[in-house]
């Protein structure tokens, strides 16, 4: 990021400038190299314990989270470490800087700007994320990937509005594997790029079949941020035909909130096109009131964990309506996600949302099913609550996803 907005020159002196800062916080018998890019290793000889080990990470986040001087910029990087302790985790060379790697990595997905200590589970999990990484790079090619439809309904539960594209992963031995197992993953390894564009363009050609409802598909923050995100998108609804305004993408929070100007830029050629923009899991972040002002969203998604809260405490129903009075004072339009009986049904229905999603009123389908609700005049089949014990009534018209499915 330096490099992109300050040069190339100014990337060489923060490297120079981190390097002398580690050189302040170290010993004299400890030795610091530069890696390439922007790792560095820290060899620190005769430590007695990890204690020794954690509580040089400890200073050197300290050290580093404070800003730098760059020219005329102040600019602040943070860092992460991972601890590989020798002999004991290894006693070659080859094999510490394996072991550092493995707690590095765990500390960059663990949130950044802080260390982490090798353990043994860690080369286990390894192992297994090389070789999920390589049977879901499989399944892209391979076409394992199902892509299902949960309905989103008009707020008396009673019409087919659009629907959310949600991801699953044909496993030929595992089965169906949800998306909370894989996503994260793809996001790590740089396969939510070809993975998204693969539901995006499976939802966009899809959504040709069921004409008169949108298609809601979700992005990922990885995906939002590169380079060529817009291109893609306006490429695949070239490709599929699909009417651009029948579209909408669902972003997070943390699509905003990393680089704020470029996410603009992106979001106002998308809007330009006609796409339509909405602020998924609204709640669960921090600073989303600020968020919605900047940026020109069309839709909120209210979280699920609301509603949960809004049976056993008083003060989240306070905030649920607040969020859909502000949603509407705005002119956006309110999704409740994650509807589930009809208590909440009704109470959202009194507050004046605008549309529903949930399993009260179905859960994801496959294609066929929504094609069928289409034909069908867009009419939903009799909403059925989800019980006490998670399950539900029965009697479904919509034929129930595949198990495992959500
Ligand atoms: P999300 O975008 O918040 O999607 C809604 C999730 O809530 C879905 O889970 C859906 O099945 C579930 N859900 C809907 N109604 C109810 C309800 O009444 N009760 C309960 N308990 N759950 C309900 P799913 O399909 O497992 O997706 C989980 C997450 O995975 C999604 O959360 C989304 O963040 C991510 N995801 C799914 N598909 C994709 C994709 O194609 N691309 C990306 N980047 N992320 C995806
Ligand atoms: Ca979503
Ligand atoms: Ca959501």
């Amino acid at each position: 990021e330096i490099n992109d907005s300050f040069g190339h020159e100014a990337g060489d002196r923060l490297i120079v400038a981190v390097a002398r800062r580690m050189q302040e916080t170290l010993r004299a018998t400890d030795v610091v190299a530069r890696f390439g890019g922007d790792e560095f290793a820290i060899l620190q000889p005769n430590v007695k314990s990890n204690y020794d080990a954690e509580q040089l990470a400890r200073r050197l986040l300290a050290a580093l989270r404070e800003p730098f001087d760059i020219g005329d910029n102040q600019v602040r990087v943070g860092a992460s470490i991972g601890l590989a302790i020798g002999p004991g985790d290894s006693a070659e060379v080859e094999g510490l800087l394996r072991c550092a790697d493995l707690a590095l990595y765990r500390a960059k997905s663990s949130g950044r700007n802080c260390y982490m200590v090798f353990n043994a589970a860690m080369t286990e999990q390894a192992e297994q994320r090389r070789t999920t990484e390589q049977e879901l790079r499989l399944a892209i090619e391979r076409d394992e990937l199902v892509v299902l439809y949960q309905p989103i309904v008009s707020i008396d539960g009673k019409k087919l509005m659009a629907v959310e594209a949600l991801v699953r992963w044909k496993h030929p031995i595992r089965g169906m594997v949800p998306p909370s197992e894989f996503i994260p993953l793809a996001e790590s390894r740089g396969l939510i790029l070809p993975l998204g564009e693969y539901v995006l363009r499976r939802a966009c050609r899809d959504a040709c079949l069921f004409p008169g409802i949108r298609v809601a598909v979700n992005v990922s923050a990885i995906q939002f941020r590169h380079r060529n995100f817009v291109k893609m998108v306006e490429q695949t609804l070239a490709e599929t035909g699909l009417d651009p305004t029948r579209l909408e993408l669902e972003l997070t929070e943390g699509v905003v909130v990393e680089d704020a100007d470029e996410a603009e830029n992106a979001m106002i050629e998308l809007r330009a096109m006609g796409v339509r923009l909405a602020l998924d899991d609204f709640g669960t972040g921090y600073s989303s009131l600020i968020y919605l002002r900047r940026f020109a969203f069309d839709k909120i998604k209210i979280d699920k964990s609301f509603l949960d809260a809004v049976e056993t405490t008083g003060e989240s129903a306070i905030i649920v309506h607040s969020v859909v009075h502000l949603g509407r004072a705005l002119g956006l339009t309110v999704t409740a996600e994650g509807v589930e009986t009809h208590e909440q049904h009704r109470f959202l229905q009194a507050l004046g949302a605008h549309e529903l999603q949930g399993f009260l009123f179905s859960r994801p389908a496959p294609l066929e099913d929504i094609i069928r609700i289409c034909e069908n005049d867009r009419q939903m089949p009799p909403p059925r609550p989800v019980l006490a014990d998670g399950t539900q009534e029965p009697g479904a018209p919509i034929q129930l996803p595949l198990a495992g499915a959500a």
